[in-house]
């Protein structure tokens, strides 16, 4: 198996040109092909010797994913693949069109360990972290898509199958990949990090002083309840994860976002969004309240709009900012993991 070209940073490629004897230069030109022009191949690059070409494709594959399936919501507003990797683990992105933003949301492991009770990729369990590669690839796939009708990716979040957290180093290696203006280019506020509340993770992130987004998956800030539904939960609890999103805040001076699935009947009531907002009063927030993604193994179900209205309108009146978000692709089944879930069986 051949490394993968995505694989490697500047650096990296720099030095693996240096030692086949070329110039520097080169490897900015090979990332400004495969990141900006969006090549598919080392033969595409014709910018380069010939020579070169052909020894970039003895050494390194560009091939990280292989598509298996794409289904889109009726209205075509959201697009959902399943891709298998080199060693066929199913790996998924999602596409949402929304007025002008092209909004990517991404994988940072193949199935998960974290089990959150409502959630396909939970009900899945763990297949191996992805390299930064495969999660850059997941971009360019989706960009070289766009680039058929001369559109553009114009934000990434890190949020589909896996903790990225928990894929600490590769996730943040294909983020500064991204990022990076001789790669892809895309302003590190246009990429958001989603976790469940990897506690040392958050306080990495912090200590990284990168101006990348960071989301927490609250969804509740009852323990016993979190912990029924996000088993590690019982690692760190929500006042453990709000302490270090307080570090986060001080650290960047970035607010942070809190996503909140509302599910019916169980953490929707206004009682429930009181004490939200006694426990995240005065902090540098956001809150995107989700009606929830049902899932096959999860039997509860989305808020209705009226208490979707009532609960936001709670966190208003607190002076807490927040944005009651679609639940797109409802029909694809663009929760996460659930097109991989169904097909998982092709691949064991
Ligand atoms: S919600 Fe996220 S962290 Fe939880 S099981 Fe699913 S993919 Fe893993």
């Amino acid at each position: 198996m051949r490394p993968l070209i995505y694989d490697l940073d500047l650096a990296e490629l720099e030095a693996e040109l240096t030692a086949l004897g070329q110039p520097g230069f080169r490897a900015k030109q090979i990332w400004v092909a495969i990141y900006q022009k969006l090549k598919t191949s080392p033969e595409e690059i014709t910018t380069l010797p010939k020579p070169l070409r052909e020894a970039l494709a003895e050494r390194y594959s560009f091939q990280a994913l292989e598509p298996v399936k794409r289904i889109e919501s009726a209205d075509g507003l959201t697009v959902k693949d399943l891709f298998r990797l080199h060693d066929g683990f199913p790996v998924e992105a999602v596409l949402m069109y929304y007025e002008e933003r092209r909004t990517l949301c991404i994988s940072s492991q193949s199935g998960c360990a974290i089990g959150c009770s409502f959630c396909a990729t939970g009900q899945m369990g763990f297949k191996r972290h992805l390299t930064s590669g495969e999660i850059v690839a997941q971009v360019l796939y989706y960009a070289r898509l766009l680039a058929e009708t001369e559109q553009r990716i114009t934000n990434v979040v890190v949020m589909g199958m896996g903790e990225p957290f928990l894929n600490f180093d590769n996730t943040m290696s294909a983020l500064d990949r991204l990022n990076h203006p001789e790669g892809f280019g895309l302003g590190a506020r246009r990429l958001t990090v989603s976790t469940v509340g990897i506690v040392p993770g958050i306080i990495k992130f912090a200590d990284a002083e990168t101006q990348y987004n960071l989301a927490i998956s609250l969804h509740t800030v009852d323990n016993e309840f979190r912990s029924s539904l996000i088993p590690v939960n019982r690692k760190y609890s929500v006042e453990e994860i709000l302490n270090a999103c307080r570090y986060y805040i001080q650290k960047t001076s970035r607010r942070i976002t809190f996503e909140y699935a509302l599910i019916d009947n169980i953490n929707d009531s206004t009682k429930d969004a009181d004490a939200l907002v006694r426990k995240i009063r005065g902090m540098m927030c956001h809150v995107n309240l989700i009606p929830l993604n049902p899932t096959t193994g999860y039997s509860g179900q989305p808020t209705q709009a009226d208490k979707v209205q009532k609960f936001s309108e709670v966190l208003e009146a607190n002076g807490i900012p927040c944005t009651v978000r679609l639940r797109r692709g409802i029909e694809i089944g663009a929760g996460c993991g659930q097109l991989a879930a169904e097909e998982l069986s092709n691949f064991d």
